[in-house]
């Protein structure tokens, strides 16, 4: 019999192999696939990482990312680039080999190629059957991912809020991947509840699209459309990885595992809701899954002090993203006026994804700023003076902030890159939009405060223009229906 028994051989349970193995524990990993494996991943890893792995891992980073460019349905970018790094890039299959050799040197014992078909708990042991075989253990760690066998057969309930993302891997020429060096592209407002990148690689570029699973229709009509935007349809793609399931830490009833199982990583839904991010809480839950078993005193134990590990450590951290995450995605548009023109918000935006600061500082920082923003905006347009227009704590005064800047120095309004007018319709007028750049005509309805007065903007008429904003600026447009 084995000490402990691991499914899935990804990030948490190569870790949480790695701890046991390390301890003396005897530990069999099994895995359906054999390593090296593709794995549908952006592959961008927090520098929360630094904290909990040992420094080889930077082996198999392939850039390590100082940059960034948002956008908002393809217009609107802002761009900014830091002076510490704010995350690094890898390819899947190199990371998790890398992991599992790690665990393989400190004695586990890995049978990859094998699927678990089924898992049956008894009074004293737990035993797993793949095809052929039946293996015995005292303990369970299921690190099986999005979809996991062994969560589903032990008990644990559907997931209940899941993205969907498709990904591939595009080979860029040396002048775009140039170009891009070591920053991330991402788009939001596009997709619902959903976002869409682009982040390079050593030598191409991995390109994707993802929303909540009952928000969006189909997801390759977003990846299509999204390629085209970015200027990649034409480039040649490497791999097409398809699409996946990401299991988001739900809002309450988060199951954790049985008596003889732990539950880790995706099996356990520790996906943070806001951006995606799953590597870092796989790999940590492995490990305080691997530490539970080792100072659990009786059998019975193991699963208490792993539930009190996770409510202490990474729950409350997912419940904070998650409440960014329902608002960010409700209200986009707003939501990323906030982000991009805030300087408070975006520095703990920043330090959360360093790992520097918890994702309540931004919750805070965000619901105050939003809280403003809306007050300004439900004030009547004739009565706002201009000068009133940009966001209070913008310590960069009320034009400069609007260029890309780097978050340790002073803002560069060199490095704005302006976006094309089109649909985004300036909620506040154009004045704090053009960060002091002239807009052309058409943008410049609204100004200052000024109404609309069923002005044609951007070549179209007040009641398509409505259709772009969302329902609490619709009276903006009342008094123009009424003169009709
Ligand atoms: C498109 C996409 C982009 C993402 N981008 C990022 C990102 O940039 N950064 C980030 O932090 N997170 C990202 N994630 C999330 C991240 O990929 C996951 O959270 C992470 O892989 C979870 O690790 P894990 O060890 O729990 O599971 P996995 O990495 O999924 O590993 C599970 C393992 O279990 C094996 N397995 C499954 N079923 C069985 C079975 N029945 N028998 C035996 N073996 C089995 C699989 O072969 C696999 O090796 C992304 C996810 C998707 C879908």
């Amino acid at each position: 019999m084995y000490d402990a028994i691991i499914v899935g051989l990804g990030p948490a349970g190569s870790t949480a192999m790695e701890s046991l193995a390390a301890a003396g524990w005897r530990v069999l990993g099994l895995d359906q696939a054999d390593f090296p494996r593709p794995k549908v991943c952006a592959g961008c890893l927090s520098l929360k990482l630094d904290k909990v792995l040992a420094p080889g891992f930077h082996s198999v980073v392939e850039r390590t990312v100082r940059g960034m460019t948002l956008s908002y349905r393809g217009e609107r970018s802002f761009h900014f680039r830091a002076a510490r790094p704010l995350g690094y890039m890898t390819m899947r299959e190199r990371f998790d080999a890398y992991l599992l050799e790690a665990a393989l040197r400190r004695g586990g014992e890995a049978r990859t190629g094998e699927r678990v078909l089924r898992v049956r708990e008894a009074a004293d042991a737990i035993v797993v059957t793949t095809r052929g075989h039946d293996y015995e253990g005292r303990f369970l760690i299921a690190a099986d991912g999005a979809a996991s066998t062994v969560a589903r057969q032990l008990g644990r309930r559907r997931e209940r809020q899941v993205a969907l993302a498709l990904e591939s891997e595009v080979a860029v020429g040396k002048p775009r991947l140039g170009a891009l060096g070591d920053e991330v592209r991402i788009e939001f407002g596009t997709i619902p509840f959903g976002c869409a990148w682009v982040f390079p690689k050593a030598d191409h570029v991995s390109v994707g699209v993802g929303g909540l699973k009952g928000r969006i229709g189909s997801l390759k009509a977003y990846y299509t459309s999204y390629v085209s935007r970015e200027r990649l349809a034409a480039a040649s793609l490497l791999r097409n990885r398809g699409g996946w399931a990401i299991p988001l830490h739900p809002r309450r009833g988060a199951q954790f595992g049985t008596r003889r199982c732990l539950f880790t990583g995706d099996a356990a839904e520790l996906v943070d809701p806001f951006i995606g991010e799953g590597i870092y809480y796989a790999v940590r839950s492995g490990q305080l899954a691997a530490d539970s078993l080792l100072g659990a005193t009786e059998d019975a134990a193991a699963l208490v002090r792993y539930e009190a590990a996770l409510r202490r450590e990474l729950c409350p951290e997912l419940a904070w993203a998650r409440r960014v995450a329902t608002f960010f995605y409700s209200f986009p548009k707003l939501a990323y006026r906030v982000l991009t023109e805030n300087e408070a918000v975006r520095a703990s935006a920043l330090a959360v994804l360093r790992g520097d600061e918890r994702y309540r500082a931004v919750w805070l920082e965000f619901r105050r700023q939003a809280g403003r923003a809306l007050l300004q905006w439900m004030r009547p347009r004739r009565t706002r003076p201009a000068r009133r227009l940009s966001f209070p704590g913008n310590g960069s005064g009320s034009h400069a902030w609007l260029g890309g800047y780097d978050d340790e120095t002073a803002p560069q309004s060199a490095n704005f890159q302006q976006s094309v007018p089109g649909r985004w319709v300036p909620p506040l007028g154009g004045n704090h939009l053009s960060g002091g750049v002239p807009l052309p005509p058409a943008a410049k309805v609204g100004v200052g405060g000024a109404t609309h007065r069923g002005r044609r903007e951007n070549g179209r008429a007040p009641a398509e223009q409505r259709q772009d904003l969302p329902f609490w600026q619709h009276s903006r447009y009342r008094h123009q229906d009424a003169r009709r």
